[in-house]
């Protein structure tokens, strides 16, 4: 089973993909995460995608298709082994969404489910300005929310933990009209092809994830 992730940054897929990677087993493919790592490892990717990301600007097409590309090659044996995979982040645009195709398609593979995670803009803000990641194991706290057993320190590795440069307050808005001009015409997309599965991301992760469960049929 592939399934794509689909939302507003801050709506929650992050969180509900790295539970389903810990509880289920899934293959979990963040192209924020693989950029991110890019830029940790200060590679020529990572320098390339760094200004896109701290203005909250998509990273180009070309760039990301690539990066997708090596990683869906390189786990293709592991993808066998593996109850599902989970897109996060990737498709963002409807360029992306027709090469992801293609690409499947030559492995003899689909994407089987879009989940949609609805949520209101003042959520979103809300969301991601009280976000705080683990650069060290990319675990995710809110400060109201979830926040971890110690200020400042990561529960699971006891990373510090930050602030994303583009969790941002004037990064935010950026991000926002992003998504909505680039980004939320895959929700027509994936409609009009019958793979469009709507949840309500506003809820607690606890009660996202059963709706998650439920779509995915596990
Ligand atoms: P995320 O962690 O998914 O919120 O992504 C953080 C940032 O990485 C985005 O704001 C973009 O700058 C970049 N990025 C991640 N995924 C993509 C993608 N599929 N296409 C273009 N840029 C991306």
């Amino acid at each position: 089973m592939i399934a794509i992730l689909l939302g507003a940054p801050g709506s929650g897929k992050g969180t509900q993909a790295k539970v389903l990677q810990e509880d289920r087993g899934w293959l979990h493919l963040s192209t924020g995460d693989m950029l991110r790592a890019a830029i940790q490892n200060n590679t020529t990717l990572g320098q390339k995608a760094k200004s896109y990301m701290d203005k909250g600007e998509l990273v180009p097409d070309a760039v990301v298709i690539g990066l997708i590309q090596e990683q869906v090659q390189s786990q293709k044996k592991v993808s066998r082994n593996v109850p599902g995979i989970i897109l996060d982040g990737f498709p963002r645009t409807v360029e992306q969404a027709n090469a992801l195709k293609d690409l499947l398609g030559k492995l003899g593979q689909k994407v089987d489910k879009v989940l949609y995670f609805e949520i209101n803009e003042d959520d979103v803000i809300r969301r991601l300005s009280g976000r705080r990641t683990c650069p060290g194991c990319g675990k995710i706290y809110h400060i109201e929310s979830s926040p971890p057993k110690k200020e400042g320190v990561c529960d699971t590795c006891g990373g510090e933990l930050k602030l994303r440069d583009d969790d941002r307050k004037e990064v935010i808005q950026k991000r926002l009209k992003v998504y909505d001009t680039q980004t939320s015409p895959l929700i027509e997309y994936y409609k009009k092809q019958k793979m469009l599965h709507s949840l309500d991301a506003s809820s607690a992760p606890e009660k996202v994830n059963k709706a998650v469960q439920k779509i995915l049929g596990i």
